[in-house]
């Protein structure tokens, strides 16, 4: 057990994380960043990104965040394989945090980039088809289901969303939802129903998710939540869109957090309301949701960090 002393602490070695950690060890803040159970974050767990800027090809989610690893360490950033498991905030900076093997950190600033992660059904095939037709990003896999057919599971607002962005791909969308009526704005559900590329499948769960002779995803198996029949869609992909859980547990009752738990940042800017605290990435963003958000956040946060440590040091200064 160890404690380590820095100018900055970085929780979460995601986009935000890494992005944020490049901009600090370039200020000479020598950040520590300490990665979590997922080293690289949610790209890690999927196969193509092709909307990364700087990538004309098809590049690897995995590939990419150790290529994001490299350059936060090559230019002086500590990397610790270590949890973060408790903070405190309460007295200002420095800040003290603890983590899981025992080292504890005293930092003057503070980057949270913990992250989210998307809630999946689990149920059969989903873990297994993941990058091979399951996927929880509409967004981010839409372009490589164009012109075929897909499914969004989910009746709220992300489902609705999603339903809706896919339209930009394929013709043939449909939405099952285990219920007869969506959660989602008033708004978005009458884009839907207007929509002549969108079906609905009220009252339906998918059951399992089955793979096709290729290997990729073939079909769904249903049930109907009224009469308990069962049935069978044929999709090339599906999207599960029940939502997403921020990673924010630690600072329950110490920061505070907006729609679904996601820190609360002043609005366009990454400070939360502990001065020295800052948040980037999905941790705060239950909107956008992207590596390159993430990223621009991540590095907003380094610069906003630095100018707080300016003021910090030129108050010292000023009282000596
Ligand atoms: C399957 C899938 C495919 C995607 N594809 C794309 C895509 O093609 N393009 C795109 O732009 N976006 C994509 N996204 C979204 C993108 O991955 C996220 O928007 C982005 O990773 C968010 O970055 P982040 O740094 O905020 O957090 P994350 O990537 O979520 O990283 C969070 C980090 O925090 C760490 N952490 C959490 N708790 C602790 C703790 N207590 N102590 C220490 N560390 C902790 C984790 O270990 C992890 O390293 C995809 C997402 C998924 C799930």
């Amino acid at each position: 057990m160890a404690t380590h002393r820095t100018k900055m602490l970085i929780i979460g070695s995601g986009p935000a994380g890494y992005s944020a950690a490049i901009y600090a060890a370039r200020a000479m803040l020598e950040p520590i960043v300490v990665q979590g159970l997922q080293p690289g974050g949610q790209l890690t767990i999927t196969t193509d990104v092709e909307n990364y800027p700087g990538y004309r090809e098809v590049v690897q989610g995995p590939w990419m965040m150790e290529e994001m690893k490299a350059q936060a360490e090559s230019v002086g950033t500590r990397m610790m394989y270590d949890i973060i498991t408790e903070v405190d905030l309460e007295n200002g900076s420095p800040f003290r945090a603890v983590a899981d093997s025992g080292d504890e950190f005293i930092a003057d600033t503070i980057v949270i980039a913990t992250g989210a992660q998307a809630k999946w059904l689990g149920v059969p095939g989903e873990e297994a088809l993941g990058g091979k037709g399951v996927s929880a990003c509409a967004t981010c896999d839409g372009f490589f289901y164009r012109g075929k057919k897909v499914a969004v599971i989910g009746g709220g607002n992300t489902a609705v969303e999603e339903a809706l962005y896919l339209t930009n791909h394929s013709d043939d969308v449909t939405i099952i939802h285990r219920r007869d009526e969506f959660r989602a704005e008033k708004i978005l559900q009458e884009r839907v129903f207007k929509s002549d590329k969108i079906n609905v499948m009220w009252n339906k769960t998918v059951e399992s998710f089955e793979a096709g002779e290729d290997g990729t995803l073939g079909h769904l198996n249903l049930r109907d939540t009224v009469t308990g029949e069962t049935s069978t869609l044929e999709v090339d992909g599906a999207f599960v869109a029940i939502g997403h859980a921020p990673a924010t547990e630690l600072f329950e009752g110490k920061l505070p957090m907006h729609s679904g738990k996601y820190l609360q940042v002043e609005p366009g800017t990454p400070k939360t309301a502990i001065p020295g605290v800052f948040a980037a990435g999905d941790v705060t963003d239950s909107v956008y949701r992207q590596a390159v958000t993430a990223a621009g956040m991540g590095c907003m946060a380094a610069l906003d960090a630095e100018r707080f440590l300016a003021t910090m040091e030129d108050a010292r200064e000023a009282a000596e």
